[in-house]
């Protein structure tokens, strides 16, 4: 069985290289489309919910950059197509799963961090993703963390 479309979620850290890279490869082996996506996380989330002070801007400058970052990406990667990286607000398992839904993914590529109990073999985001996905997961193994 081949793939058709892969999407590779991206936390836009130095990290994201050897992800892209996996997921890329494999794209390429199948002759399938290569999606990216990025979910900007609702900064008042970060801090509890309940924060006494405006942070619409600082959240704006944070999509900004994202947005920049990801473009940057599009120019090293230019098998993912004009359109074809998302930069979306919300919760990153949510917003993974739900993007990998609408396009129609059959694979969804994340990182993994080695930390503890499950999480040995699967980061925290990868987890997520993987309860409740719509697809295969292909979970890359990133260093593990100091
Ligand atoms: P974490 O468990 O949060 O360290 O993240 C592990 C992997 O989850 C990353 O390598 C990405 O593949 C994915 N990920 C984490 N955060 C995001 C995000 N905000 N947007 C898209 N993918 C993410």
């Amino acid at each position: 069985m081949k793939y058709e479309h892969v999407l590779v979620a991206i936390d836009l850290t130095d990290e994201c290289s050897p992800v892209l890279a996996r997921g890329r490869e494999v794209a390429v082996r199948n002759g399938a489309k290569l999606s990216l996506v990025h979910i900007v996380e609702p900064m008042a989330m970060a801090f509890g919910g309940d924060v006494p002070m405006d942070l619409s801007q600082l959240q704006q400058q944070q999509f900004d950059q994202a947005k920049d970052k990801l473009a940057a990406l599009g120019v090293d990667y230019p098998e993912v197509k004009l359109g074809d990286s998302h930069l979306l607000y919300g919760q990153p398992r949510q917003g993974i799963q739900d993007l990998a839904k609408q396009q129609n993914c059959d694979l969804i590529v994340v990182g993994s961090h080695g930390r503890h109990g499950l999480a040995l073999l699967l980061g925290s985001t990868a987890n997520d993703v993987l309860h409740g996905a719509p697809c295969d997961v292909l979970a890359v193994r990133l260093k593990k963390a100091e």
